[in-house]
């Protein structure tokens, strides 16, 4: 049966609200199946507005592996922003996905993809929008099969009461496999009902379904165990790793975004993973091992992505792009073959070496010299060597005096605040760090017009990494350090007004704490807040800590317990029954030589130190030099 779109009653609604366009759909790229022509239907959403989600490279690759299916197609939602939702609740019309505007409730599942845990909230607007009931086990066989996914995904018991199922890692495999088990599921005419495909997916122990594991506690709030209720179910549930990005080059049609998104460029992601094992870095210790795509597919997808899109910019995507093994050979090759064009060259994330200058002014050849961005993360030598980033105070002046000799007059240095075992002087070195750049640079050109902006960010632990037993710094803390850093800095009367400072406030972190290292009573919390208006927590003009606060104590649930507090060893953390392939012990004794000074090197370059990934899934570090080369080009 045909499922209407619900388009003529939503276009009453958008001359009423703002930016109505990225409701509309229909952008370059995107794809509408005829309903009839699947058995299989898939809504994905990215739980933030249109200008967020739109270029999000996991729900783009999904989309057009699942439209490829046959028999299968996949559809977008996005999160309405509050003044739609309200007149969408007032006139009846439910959450719809932009590209035919189907009602969200009618597809076989829903995916979300998280990419932070502050997507949350709008997760349960979106739910409810759609008419399905927000906890898992109110909902009936014509609801569609709710699934998480995402880095946030790898725990996602905070949410576990909303969610039938949840996906770990890489979706391009398992996204297929889930298809064909709904559709033989559906083919045999449901047996079972939905209780029977969820256990179809949670047997294969690729998915992961919280309503099959039961948690018991101790009289302390500490976790007794997690264990299956049902014998058919694995202990663990293991993430999944796709090993050859080549014969997965998507995407190969980009969507061209209709309203301002974010980024609008073609994006193309080099390698997966990574190894330089930066303690508080969670994507790094999830998407491990390191797995390079070759340089002649990463030509290929530039050139195509290009001709299909018209954008005019390229970003090349990876945790650490400089670290790919023939990036000079794909910043030359590329900057070759679109040099006089007007088409440009990005590379998001760079390290401190003199290397990435050399790779920055082959970008720079073809378009505008922005600013560098160098990530010490901290401040202090000694705070660097607790986090495992390598970086020396000599590197990170090196690198700057060679950059400003070659005509960068902008240096950007991202830091962290509240890391373990900070204390006050940590932070205030980043302000020495700071003026020590400003005057190289000044020394290096003879020029007063240096600038160097300080972005510090809070720190939170997150889960799989070493730093998942340490206490979060608390808010007051925090805003103390970053008060002090920042009276520091303007009150160089040398270099004062030289340095940009940009910081938050410690507030939100916490409750991202609360959220990263939450376990299944967190969900009433969010439920709350959710309840009393909570909306796009991840926006500062839409946080409130205070309703974070009211709805915690509502629930009954001690925010600093979860956050501030150091865990044991041997204490049952909340997504241990969640196989990221790190072995827990290589973790826990990381986390002890954090503390004791030792460094860990990246296995890429030296033997493998048994962080248990490769043996436990199977995996292997990938990478090249594979010797080829970009060319031949297609002459453009
Ligand atoms: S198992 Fe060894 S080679 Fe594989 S990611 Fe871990 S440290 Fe590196």
């Amino acid at each position: 049966m045909s499922v209407e779109s619900i388009f003529p009653r939503l276009e009453a609604l958008l001359p009423k609200v703002q930016k109505p366009i990225q409701y509309v759909g229909g952008e370059l790229n995107s794809t509408v199946k005829e309903w009839d022509s699947a058995d299989v239907r898939w809504a994905l959403m990215y739980p933030d507005a249109y200008e967020v989600g739109l270029p999000n490279q996991g729900v783009a690759i999904l989309y057009e592996i699942l439209n490829e299916l046959p028999g299968t197609l996949a559809e977008r939602t996005y999160a309405v922003w509050p003044d739609l939702e309200k007149l969408m609740r007032s006139e009846g019309v439910p959450q719809f996905t932009v590209d035919a505007h189907r009602p969200v409730r009618a597809f076989d599942v829903l995916g979300v993809s998280f990419s932070t845990e502050l997507g949350y909230t709008n997760m349960l607007t979106a739910l409810d929008l759609a008419g399905i009931p927000l906890s898992a086990v109110d909902r009936g066989d014509d609801d569609p099969i709710v699934l998480a996914g995402g880095h946030a995904a790898f725990n996602p018991e905070p949410i576990a009461d909303f969610l039938d199922a949840a996906v770990l890692g890489d979706g391009e495999q398992i996204s297929i496999a889930i298809t064909e088990v709904i559709r033989e599921w559906k083919a045999e005419g449901r047996p079972g009902g939905r209780d029977e495909l969820l256990m179809r997916l949670a047997e294969s122990g690729g998915v992961y379904v919280p309503k099959f594991y039961d948690v018991d506690y101790h009289a302390d709030g500490r976790i007794k165990r997690v264990a299956p209720n049902r014998p058919e179910v694995p202990w663990r549930v293991h993430k999944h790793t796709v090993m050859d990005l080549d014969e997965w080059p998507y995407p190969k049609k980009p969507l061209v975004p209709l309203a301002e998104t974010v980024h609008e460029r073609f994006s193309v992601e080099i390698f997966r993973g990574c190894t330089r094992g930066c303690r508080f870095c969670q994507a790094g210790m999830i998407t491990r091992p390191v797995r390079e795509r070759s340089i002649t597919t990463i030509g290929a997808m530039v050139e195509n992505g290009i001709k299909q899109s018209g954008f005019n910019e390229v970003g090349l995507l990876s945790l650490s792009s400089a670290d790919h093994s023939e990036i000079g050979d794909v910043a030359k090759g590329l900057a070759d073959r679109y040099e006089g064009t007007n088409t440009s060259l990005s590379l998001p994330s760079t390290r401190v070496d003199a290397f990435n200058i050399d790779l920055a002014n082959e970008f720079s050849r073809n378009g505008r010299r922005s600013g560098l961005t160098f990530a010490p993360e901290g401040g202090s030598e000694r705070m660097r060597k607790v986090i495992n980033k390598m970086v020396t105070e000599e590197d990170l002046i090196r690198t700057v005096t060679t950059a400003y000799s070659q005509g960068w007059r902008q240096v950007k240095l991202y830091f962290m605040c509240g890391l373990p075992t900070e204390q006050d002087e940590d932070v205030l070195a980043i302000a020495d760090l700071a003026k020590k750049v400003i005057r190289a640079g000044r020394e290096t050109t003879g020029s007063r017009d240096i600038r160097c902006t300080v972005s510090i960010g809070g720190f939170v632990p997150k889960p799989h990494t070493p730093f998942q037993w340490a206490a979060q710094a608390d808010h007051e803390t925090v805003d103390r350090r970053l008060k002090a850093l920042r009276d520091s800095l303007r009150g160089d009367r040398e270099f004062g007004r030289a340095v940009g400072f940009r910081y938050h406030d410690g507030k939100p972190s916490i409750v991202e704490g609360l959220l990263s290292r939450g376990d299944r009573r967190v969900g009433a919390v969010i439920r709350a807040v959710w309840e009393d208006g909570g909306r796009f927590d991840g926006w500062s003009e839409h946080f409130s800590y205070e309703r974070w606060m009211a709805a915690a104590e509502k629930a009954g649930v001690d925010v600093d317990w979860y956050t501030i507090r150091e865990r044991e060893e041997n204490e049952v953390l909340p997504w241990d029954h969640l196989d990221a392939g790190l072995d827990r012990e290589w973790l826990w004794q990381d986390w002890q030589e954090a503390v004791s000074g030792g460094e860990v090197e990246d296995c890429r370059w030296t033997p493998c130190y048994d962080c248990g990934v490769c043996p436990t899934m199977g995996t292997e570090i990938q990478i090249g030099p594979t010797g080829r080369k970009l060319l031949p080009l297609t002459v453009v």
